[in-house]
């Protein structure tokens, strides 16, 4: 029996990372040294894994990748864990089990939406998108929910680790509904809200990209697409039932009937036993789905190489595929601004000299090195290694992990 995989924040302090090879210190060090790594011939380690693509990158991004689309990081960039002291991410557990906290995280989420629905993909995407076109990279991992990766670039396979906050799914039937819809639900039920997001939207505290500016006007947003608000009254806002469950009650594990109720204008009441529904999100607390993870292995295990980008890999669920890559033999880069959980035992041992075939350690801006990377390959004329197997083959090829794009 496989141990089910647990989203956990880790919250500890990371030390400053070592600079790998020492030249990546710079923009132009660090573009050097990672259009090294990516053109590098294959680990001879990788070979005796049975990689299907040794030459090519597997990526995992995270939550530092979307600062320059205006979303909020976990970390600032000297690695403490949350910029927001007073930021508390909700469990599953408290979610599924408590009415209140359930307003809270709606009540928050209404607001936050906004802000994250009208957010779009950044320079990073875009670079990621082009190596992905180039053949460098054949497979995206992301721990963000904000599917700035699928929009970036729908034809490079992304596995969304942590799901998405584009979708709701119902606690008891799991079925999906689009999370825009029901932010029209929201300010039907929530008059109140409705009027006060109007005037924060009015103030202009959301069209600032400056988390500092946005806290100075009463706003403080997180990375899970929420906004804090000290003192606001969540005990009196309302959320919407499955409308699935709602006409058919389900049976609940142990056969008895569940029951959906609402009020006179569609909320969900309290003396429901079902009907719940929750962001499609891994929430903290909640475990990965099976296929999920079996998917990110395979993704790592048909690649060559791993470049981890704008992630601490804080949650285990990241941080163990980056283990496994290494297990695998496969060379490591990182480009991230603060400290990577672990990230010393990435680069144990490597060649005296290397130039970034064997790993790489930088601490740019992603939004800078990456496209400058891209016009470098492009410039050296290197086109990756597209000829092997499209985009297209590959999902064919390989199910489970079709099933998990979106
Ligand atoms: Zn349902």
């Amino acid at each position: 029996m496989q141990k089910p995989l647990i989203r956990i924040p880790y919250t500890g302090p990371l030390p400053a990372p070592t600079i790998i090879p020492r030249f990546a210190n710079s923009i132009t060090g660090a573009i050097a040294a990672l259009s090294t790594f990516l053109t590098a011939p294959p680990s001879h380690l990788v070979h005796h894994q049975h990689s299907s693509d040794p030459k090519s990158t597997v990526i995992i991004t995270g939550a530092g990748i979307s600062v320059a689309s205006g979303l909020a990081d976990y970390r600032g960039t000297n690695g403490t864990y949350r910029v927001n002291q007073t930021y508390r991410p909700i469990y599953y557990h408290e979610f599924a089990a408590n009415h209140e906290a359930r307003k809270r995280y709606w009540a928050r989420s209404f607001l936050g939406w906004t802000n994250l629905h009208k957010a779009r993909p950044n320079p990073t995407h875009y670079a990621i998108k082009s190596l992905g076109s180039m053949g460098f990279i054949r497979n995206v991992i992301t721990q963000n929910v904000d599917s700035f990766h699928s929009i970036a670039h729908p034809d490079l396979p992304t596995l969304e680790l942590h799901g998405y906050l584009r979708a709701l799914t119902c606690v008891s039937c799991h079925n999906e509904y689009p999370r825009e819809e029901f932010q029209t639900q929201l300010s039907k039920l929530n008059p109140a809200w409705d009027a006060f997001l109007a005037e924060i939207i009015r103030s202009g505290a959301l069209d600032t990209e400056n988390p500092d500016e946005r806290r100075s006007r009463g706003v403080q947003t997180n990375p899970d697409g929420d906004i804090d608000l000290p003192g606001a009254p969540y005990t009196k806002f309302r959320y919407p039932a499955c409308p699935h469950c709602l006409a058919n009650p389900p049976l609940a594990g142990d056969g008895t009937q569940t029951k959906v109720e609402i009020d006179i204008d569609g909320a969900w009441k309290t003396t429901s036993t079902a009907g719940i529904l929750k962001p499609a999100v891994v929430m903290f607390g909640e475990s990965i789905a099976g296929v999920v993870k079996d998917a990110a292995e395979m993704a790592v295990d048909g690649s060559g190489r791993m470049l981890i980008v704008g992630t601490s890999l804080a949650t285990y669920s990241a941080w163990r595929l980056a283990k496994r890559a290494l297990e695998r033999g496969m060379p490591i880069g990182i480009l991230n601004l603060g400290g990577v959980r672990g990230e010393e035992l990435f680069f144990q041992n490597l060649p005296i000299g290397q130039k970034g075939e064997a790993g790489v350690r930088a601490e740019q801006a992603s939004d800078r090195v990456l496209p400058g990377l891209v016009e470098q390959l492009r410039r050296t004329g290197f086109h990756g290694h597209k000829e092997h197997q499209s985009v297209a083959q590959h999902l064919q090829n390989n199910t489970p992990f079709k099933d998990m794009l979106s």
